[in-house]
């Protein structure tokens, strides 16, 4: 008997798993649960693209090219010629992988550089990578605060920030959404060693923008940190990219900022956490994401790298996706159309209503763009959406064509006159 026979002890007439019943009753759960999710229309489809990620997308089934509309391709540059040829030369020159968590042999010296550039871009003494901004959020509540600590956070922060809250021991408050009163009253009343405060800079649903200015005053009056996720604002937003402390005009205000590289950055994938080097010290020696999951690839790496170096040359590409945000808006509040946030390139139209977001978005396709709605429970009930999503690549023409759909689809479907 051969040492792989034993599993020959599990397997049934037809090489078929003793537990087929159980995993009948799993696929019957499951198989009612989806009927459930299909018919309440909140089924997430995946459309499949043949293309890289870029403005101008094709998608299986069809040859024609598509405007994409619907990315967080912030500064155009998923399929950046440059980045992809770093991208390939140091995949040549330092393998496909690691094989090894950072701590044992899965550090690099691009891993290194490319932690010294993030922090210098962002004025902070340094960095930490992880596999996502995901894991950031994951590894850094439940590594630095203690029961003896309080944690404050936005209720609408990203599910990535409520689960790595969730997972510390820390006394948990949630405050209303952008809301200071609340925010403060509940920071007096409470007598934490580490008090820490923790928003998102831009919700990425409504595309409005955490009050941060203001958090940091009271973060000082009442002797607390400041922790921002800042994935839909690195390398886009405020004048040269900085993200939202630069917008409010607070830079260096905050005391610790997480992001991603998977977004604007060359959209690989990838996170950070950067801050005050003691902060960062410790991550490696207790952040779980950090210590148990494998080091980033040096083709990643190299996208980061790459995009690290374009950002900290020149501002051109912020300022464009500025500037096409701004053609967005304003032509389509012209309209008559209601677009929420506040000047960022997440550009939710406002629909109300979802079988109608879900129609006003196959419209749009048909006259090739792609745009997703949005619906409960992804947003609150009765505040369906398409989220449009703006990028440095999209040309002038381009967003004037998606113009000119939304105003015939919208008033063939009665949103606007
Ligand atoms: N934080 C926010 C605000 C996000 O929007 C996302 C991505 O959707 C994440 C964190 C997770 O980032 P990543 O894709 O790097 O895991």
């Amino acid at each position: 008997m051969s040492i792989f026979s034993k599993s020959l002890l599990f397997r049934g007439v037809g090489g078929r798993h003793y537990s087929a019943a159980a995993q009948a009753q799993l696929r019957e759960i499951l198989g009612n649960q989806l009927a459930g999710i299909k018919e309440a229309g909140t089924f997430k489809a995946e459309r499949v693209i043949t293309s890289s990620q870029s403005t101008q997308i094709t998608v299986q089934g069809s040859d024609k090219k598509i405007l994409n509309f619907c990315a967080n391709n912030y500064l155009g540059l998923a399929n950046n010629p440059e980045i992809v040829e770093h991208s390939q030369k140091l995949l040549e020159q330092y393998g496909a992988g690691l094989s090894s968590v950072r701590f044992i042999c899965g550090t690099q010296d691009i891993h290194k550089q490319l932690e010294k550039k993030i922090a210098q871009f962002h004025g902070r003494e340094d960095t930490i990578l992880y596999a996502s901004c995901f894991d950031a959020n994951a590894g850094i509540f439940e590594a630095i605060l203690t029961p003896e600590d309080a944690v404050f956070s936005d209720e609408l922060n990203h599910a990535s920030i409520i689960d790595g809250i969730r997972l510390c021991k820390a006394k948990k408050q949630r405050y209303r959404h952008r809301d200071l009163g609340d925010l403060e009253e509940q920071l007096k009343a409470s007598d934490a060693r580490l008090k820490l405060i923790a928003t998102d800079g831009v919700f990425s649903m409504d595309g409005n923008i955490a009050p941060l200015a203001r958090i940091v005053e009271l973060a000082k009056k009442y002797n607390a940190l400041v922790f921002v996720d800042e994935c839909h604002a690195t390398g886009f937003f405020g004048a040269t990219g900085r993200g939202t402390e630069e917008y409010d005009n607070v830079m260096g205000q905050v005391d610790i900022i997480n992001s991603t590289l998977g977004k604007a950055l060359g959209g690989a994938s990838g996170g950070y956490t950067t801050g005050p080097a003691e902060l960062i010290s410790f991550l490696r020696q207790k952040s779980r994401p950090y210590l148990f999951s494998n080091t980033l690839p040096p083709a990643v790496v190299a996208v980061g790298l790459k995009v690290m170096d374009m950002l900290l040359q020149s501002s051109e590409l912020t300022q464009r996706v500025q500037s096409n945000t701004q053609r967005f808006r304003q032509a389509m509040t012209m309209a008559g159309f209601t677009i929420a946030g506040e000047n960022h390139p997440i550009c939710p139209v406002m629909l109300g209503d979802a079988r109608l977001a879900s129609k006003f978005a196959d419209e749009m396709l048909t006259r090739g763009i792609y745009v997703i709605g949005f619906s409960y429970p992804v947003v609150p009930q009765g505040k369906a959406r398409i989220r449009v999503q703006i990028s440095a690549a999209h040309t002038e023409a381009e967003i004037d064509r998606a113009i000119d759909a939304f105003i015939e689809v919208g008033r063939s479907l009665k949103v606007i006159q």
